[in-house]
Parts: C-alpha cells; structure tokens; sequence
C-alpha cells in the first residue's frame, strides 16, 4: 500500500507526495471517491494505486482518518499554526494577532498557535521585549525572526521539524521570505507591502503545502508547511459572546474568581477581571471587547436570519411527528382565503332555495 499527501488539491485532481517513493505524483481521484463525495483537502494522507513512477501519476483509492482540521484556509492534519506579523511595514496590529489567535484556538482547539514576530532587523529591541512580554506569560511561544538576516531562523527552523504547521498572516509581513530562506528551492516570489489592512489580497480558497528541508530528518518525519492564501476578516472564527474570555488565557483565570456566574467582565461592578485591569496589557482587553462586541452582532444576526426562517415555515401534522413545510406568502394566503369563503357561500347558495344574495366578505 503507497500512501502520500496531498500538496495541493483541484476539482480535476491532487499533487501528493510520497515519502516512500520519494516522488511527487499527479493524481486523479478513483470515481468512487466522487460518487462518495469524499473531501480530499491540503493535508490529506491518501493511499495510491495504479502508480506509474515514470509518468508520475496514481490514483487515489481512499483517504486515511484526519487527526485534526482547519477549516478557513481547509488544510488537514495540521499540527501547529504559526501565526506571522511583521514590528514594522507593516506595522504589529494587536487586534490581528489576538484576532487570530482566537481564530485559530477555535480550529485547533488544544494546540496554542506561536506568535512569529518577523523583520526584527527593522525593529528595536524594546518593542520586541514588548510582544514578548504581553504574549510569552500567556502561553504562547513567541519566535522573532528576520527573513532579511536569519536571525532566529534556527528556532523556527527546530519548531518545524518533523510537523505540519500552518503559517498565518497578513499580507506584506514576509511570509514568502521566511519560506524562500526555508526552503531555497521554491522560489516563491515576494511582494511588495500592501499599505490596505486586509489579510491578503487575493482570495482563494485552496492553500498549498511545501515539503521544507529542516535538516536532521532522514529517520523522522517530514516538515510541512502550508502558506495560506489571503482570506477576509469575515471568516474568521467568533466564540459565543459569554465564551469569548475562554480564549483569553488572562481573562480565563480572573474569571474563576469573578463572582458573576454570566459576567461579560466589561460593566459590572465588582466584576474580577475589571478589578484587575491592570494585570492585562490593554491592547489585548481592548481586543477581547471588540471581539464580544462582534460575536454579539453575529448572533443577533442569525437570531435575525433564523427568525426569518422559523415565519417562512410552519409545523404539519403535530409537535413531534410534524413536517416543516413553507407557509404561504400572504398574497397566496389572502388568494386561498378568499377561496374557501366563496366555496362556502356557494354551498349555502345551493343549499338555500330563495335567491338572496349571501354577502362575502372580503376584506381580509
Ligand atoms: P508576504 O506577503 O507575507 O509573503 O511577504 P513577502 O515575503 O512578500 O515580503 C514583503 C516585503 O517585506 C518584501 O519587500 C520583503 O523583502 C520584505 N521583508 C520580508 N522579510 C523581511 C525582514 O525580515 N526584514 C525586512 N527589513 N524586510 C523583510
Ligand atoms: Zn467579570
């Protein structure tokens, strides 16, 4: 059995690697897969048949069970997140990083993503000692790098190996660079800053997966890495509004004291986490606030949106056994109304032997 992983992944087909062969494979997917409507994503371990090492293709029989999975950009089997920003050009934005933290905390659920600060060459050494400040006693690893210099590329290097990580950032923060200096053979072009703050300026929706050489891995696994395309602000994850501080390991911990069983930790008196305000740095509580603010706004819209939803349809046939069916607009409603009024009033007419008019109401 010759299994790979699949690089990249089309309508008509996938680009996998087998370790094994030591060949990278263009695949077609055998049609039961798409009679199924199996998904196979970035990521995907899959077993081969039909190889034929000289053409450099096989056919992709089945997909092994996924151990985890991120949906926005769907890449699978993932192990680590690293999320990138640059000090400067582009500025750090605090509400990025934490908005993505959440994102990704949500995703992954166990795994903490790492904070990669990059161009280090063009910051000073204070700002560093900053982030790191703010994001180290929280957990989260934090590796500074220059893609200009090299400098820190050793950790990250050693971070990588022997795993599939996924590297998130805005657009112009030196993602490319980082994984030119990573793997020298790919080449891959690097832009200029775009001054705009969106994630990236294009919007695809697959992400691509390259095989990077972080030395001593002859009896170990591979490293992977996966350079996401840009995606919008939109799709990133939201907790419930009352889940929110979960993702905020500071704001986790005051909780356990705060004696609000349902506190949003933003008015109210006495609240725990606004009696420590000053043990959170204010960057991250402004983050957490507007973070509630949005997932309060998501939900009301789907309160919206389903409301909508529950007054197009109405229950047939009893509570439980009962099938949903769409209610008629009023206009059909009004139509059927007034049908069945005149269907009555006929059968009186009938009924009666005078020929008085009967009056039909048809004011509703
Ligand atoms: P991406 O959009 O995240 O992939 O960013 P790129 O790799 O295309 O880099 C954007 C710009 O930042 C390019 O002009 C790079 O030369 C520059 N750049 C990348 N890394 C560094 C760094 O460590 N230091 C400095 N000074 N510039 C960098
Ligand atoms: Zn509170």
């Amino acid at each position: 059995m010759v299994t790979g992983t699949v690089l990249r992944s089309h309508a008509g087909g996938c680009l996998v690697h087998s370790d094994e062969l030591g060949l990278t494979l263009l695949c077609a997917w055998r049609g039961r897969l798409k009679k199924e409507k199996v998904s196979i994503l970035t990521g995907d371990l899959v077993v081969l048949d039909e190889v034929d090492c000289t053409a450099g293709s096989a056919v992709i029989v089945s997909r092994l069970e996924r151990r985890s999975f991120v949906s926005r950009p769907p890449v699978a089997n993932v192990d680590q997140v690293v999320i990138v920003q640059s000090v400067h050009q582009p500025e750090w934005n605090p509400l990025l990083c934490d908005r993505l933290l959440v994102h990704y905390q949500l995703e992954m659920g166990s795994a903490l993503p790492i904070v990669c600060v990059n161009k280090c060459d063009i910051a000073c050494p204070t700002e560093l000692e900053a982030l790191q400040k703010i994001y180290e006693p929280l957990g989260y690893f934090v590796i500074i790098v220059s893609a200009a210099t090299g400098q820190g590329m050793d950790t990250l290097i050693s971070v990588l190996r022997g795993k599939v990580s996924v590297l998130s950032g805005p657009s112009g923060v030196g993602k490319s660079s980082i994984l030119n200096i990573l793997d020298p053979e790919l080449h891959l072009k690097v832009g200029a800053v775009y001054e705009d703050s969106c994630l990236g300026r294009h919007t695809t929706t697959s992400s691509e997966l390259y095989r990077i050489d972080t030395g001593r891995q002859a009896a170990a696994k591979s490293s992977w890495i996966a350079d996401t395309p840009g995606f919008n602000l939109s799709e990133l994850r939201h907790p419930e509004p009352n889940e929110v501080f979960f993702q905020f390991p500071e704001l986790a911990e005051l909780y356990a004291d705060c004696k609000f069983s349902n506190c949003m930790h933003l008015v109210e008196q006495e609240c725990n986490v606004l009696s420590n305000l000053e043990k959170i740095a204010p960057s991250r509580y402004e983050s957490y606030k507007t973070l509630v603010a949005e997932a309060q706004a998501e939900n009301k819209l789907r309160q919206v949106t389903s409301q909508k939803v529950d007054a197009a349809v109405k229950v047939v046939g009893g509570k439980d056994q009962g099938v949903l069916v769409p209610r008629l607009s009023g206009r059909y409603r009004a139509a059927s109304r007034r049908g069945e009024k005149q269907e009555l009033a006929n059968l009186s007419r009938r009924s009666k032997t005078t020929s008085e008019e009967v009056p039909v109401d048809d004011s509703q």
